[in-house]
């Protein structure tokens, strides 16, 4: 069976952005409403040698209506259930903010090993927003741009190291 990794993150990270780079195509829905990836999307990721399956999530957001929330929050606890690895997202321009906190106490208590990713670092732009990563205690943050494909090197490495 192949490795699983899930790719988990507050809203508008840039996890669908992500997933679709990895699977080479538009599976995921990318918007800059949050809250847009409602279901959870599977597919057959490559990056560098590794071939894994990669799970896009919903994200841990808040939804306007509580049976909504309670369904993709679900969904994304089911995915950190399932999965060998959690890529866990910040927006590197942002800097880490109370959700990412939330977020990131959420999946270093379900155990799962996580790499840290600060995305939006095109042309090392955000560098003091990932460096800010180090805060959430899981470890040293790599710097990539899921949308200019940038990092995917660094970023196949520290999943290689964990899987
Ligand atoms: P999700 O809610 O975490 O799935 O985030 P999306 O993948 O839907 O992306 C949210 C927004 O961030 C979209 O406008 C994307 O185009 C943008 N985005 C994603 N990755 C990058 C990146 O590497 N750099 C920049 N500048 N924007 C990005
Ligand atoms: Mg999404």
């Amino acid at each position: 069976m192949p490795v699983a990794i899930a790719i988990v993150g507050r809203p508008n990270v840039g996890k669908s952005t992500l997933f679709n780079r990895l699977v080479g195509r538009k599976l995921a829905i990318v918007d800059d409403r949050p809250g847009v990836t409602r279901d959870r999307r599977e597919g057959d990721a490559r990056l560098g040698n590794l071939r894994f399956t990669v799970i896009d999530t919903a994200g841990l957001e808040v939804a306007d209506d509580a049976s909504l929330l309670g369904r993709m929050r679900a969904q994304t606890e089911a995915a950190i259930a399932s999965a060998d690895l959690i890529l866990f997202l910040i927006d590197a321009r942002a800097g880490v903010t109370p959700a990412d906190e939330h977020f990131a106490e959420v999946v270093r208590r379900s155990g799962v090993p996580v790499v840290l990713v600060a995305n939006k670092a095109e042309s090392r732009t955000g560098e003091a927003g990932a460096y800010e990563g180090y805060a959430l205690g899981l470890g040293t943050p790599v710097s990539i741009s899921a949308e200019h494909n940038e990092g995917m090197a660094d970023l196949a490495e520290a999943i290689a190291e964990q899987v």
